[in-house]
């Protein structure tokens, strides 16, 4: 069965995106915790980051250095921004799909809640 975000990388389920290359989407979370709310995943699909193996260093590698320029994109490279992966039930995940929450626009409080 396709995730959440397969369906997003195929067009199935609308959503707005900011930045696409052949191995990462980036798109606006449909539910902003903040002004601005940015999901980046890999299209293909490591379920979470405590299941990513040593086969998808090159993959987490690229999804990792395409957060700045994502981040830069939707206009967050001066003010900063928080870089966010949750990881199963306490971590608040909810989609098994590895994404990263790139969040900005307003001073984010620590710790989270
Ligand atoms: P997580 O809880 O870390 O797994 O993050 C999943 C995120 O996906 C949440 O922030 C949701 O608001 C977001 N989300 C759920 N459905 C959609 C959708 N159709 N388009 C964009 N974001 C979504």
């Amino acid at each position: 069965m396709k995730t959440l975000f397969e369906k997003i990388i195929a067009r199935e389920i609308p959503a707005q995106i900011v930045f696409e290359d052949d191995l990462v989407l980036a798109i606006r979370d449909i539910n902003p915790q903040a002004p601005v709310h940015v999901l980046l995943f890999p299209k293909q699909v490591i379920p979470r980051i405590a299941e990513a193996g040593p086969e998808d260093h090159k993959l987490l590698g690229h999804l990792l250095l395409k957060v700045a320029e994502v981040a830069d994109k939707v206009g967050l490279k001066k003010s900063g921004y928080r870089l966010v992966i949750n990881n199963g039930a306490d971590g608040g995940e909810t989609v098994p799909h590895l994404h990263c929450h790139i969040l900005g626009g307003r001073h984010l409080a620590w710790p989270p809640g």
